[in-house]
């Protein structure tokens, strides 16, 4: 009997350089499926008209999963039925599934994280700076504040932090909301912070391919003794941050290992199929530091 074709989509743009399609494709060969990952390219003004048209074939079975990714992940939200708890508090959708008929909107930027970051076995919680509030701030937020440790959100607009925790305020427990605190980004803050973070994660653009020699953590500041720095980049591999990280004798990841097992939740909640995550990695090999 032959076996059906599967199609997943990503939606977003523009997409010219995700890698998406990689990482997945490898996992459709190694486990001989049939099938293929596209491309969604949609300019904001046909997002409406498009989205609605892949969330029907979706709900029809005529396509099996979607990731969505920037500019799409909060404007996708009304088009769905239902979402998980992580897209909830995150209050951004990077996968989408069906159960029952339903469209399910799903957040698995920060369980990819969380999944990447245990490889490295960097110990038991303690404090962690995220630099930057944007939207994968919140999924990495989510991911360490769930597993327990105590987060400062280093942004350089206050409200854009205070924001963040008045959002995860409403969905966390007292405990989890007593452990996040928004902090301003500037010189002044790094210099007067006498804690030692035992992780910082750059959540910000700084430091990404064109503009390869900015860094979010400031010249003149040293960093913290035995930190583990978790890029959120990884063009290029190692960033001026990590640079920086490893000249101070400090372990580092880049974000490919994030970036590979967010498609691997993906995949295995669309094929219901473990991952073939060796695959999926070696796909984008030039991208890992490890
Ligand atoms: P975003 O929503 O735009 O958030 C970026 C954050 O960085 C905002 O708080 C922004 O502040 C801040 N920022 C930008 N430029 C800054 C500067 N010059 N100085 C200080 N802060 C600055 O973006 P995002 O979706 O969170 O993505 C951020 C980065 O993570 C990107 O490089 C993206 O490629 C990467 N990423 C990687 C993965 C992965 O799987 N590895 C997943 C998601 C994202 P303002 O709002 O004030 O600009």
């Amino acid at each position: 009997m032959t076996q059906p074709e599967v199609c997943f989509e990503l939606i977003g743009y523009p997409l010219a350089h995700s890698l998406s399609p990689r990482i997945h494709q490898a996992a459709i060969a190694a486990l001989h499926i049939l099938g293929s990952y596209r491309l969604a390219a949609i300019s904001p003004q046909d997002f409406p008209s498009q989205v609605q048209n892949l969330l029907d074939r979706l709900r029809s079975n005529e396509i099996q999963g979607m990731n969505v990714t920037i500019p799409y992940k909060q404007a996708v939200l009304p088009y769905l039925d239902r979402l998980t708890r992580s897209a909830q508090v995150i209050g951004a959708v990077n996968l989408i599934y069906t159960q029952n008929g339903d469209l399910i909107g799903d957040n698995s930027d920060g369980d990819g994280f969380s999944k990447d970051l245990d490889s490295y076995n960097i110990g038991s919680p303690g404090l962690a700076y995220i630099l930057g509030a944007g939207g994968s701030a919140r999924a990495v937020a989510y991911a360490l504040l769930t597993q327990g440790w105590d987060v400062q959100i280093h942004a350089r607009r206050p409200e854009q932090s205070a924001s963040l925790v008045d959002h995860f305020t409403k969905f966390l427990n007292p405990s989890e909301g007593t452990r996040l605190q928004s902090i301003p980004l500037d010189e002044k803050s790094f210099v007067n912070i006498n804690q030692h973070p035992q992780l910082v994660v750059n959540t910000t653009p700084l430091g990404m391919h064109p503009n390869v020699n900015a860094s979010p953590w400031p010249d003149k500041v040293m960093m913290p003794n035995h930190s583990f720095i978790y890029e959120l980049i990884y063009n290029p591999p190692k960033t001026r941050l990590i640079q920086m990280a490893l000249s101070a004798g400090l372990k580092t990841a880049n974000g490919i290992g994030m970036l590979v097992e967010q498609a691997a939740i993906s995949f295995e909640r669309w094929t219901g199929k473990r991952a073939p995550r060796a695959a999926m990695f070696a796909s984008v090999q030039e991208y890992s530091i490890r």
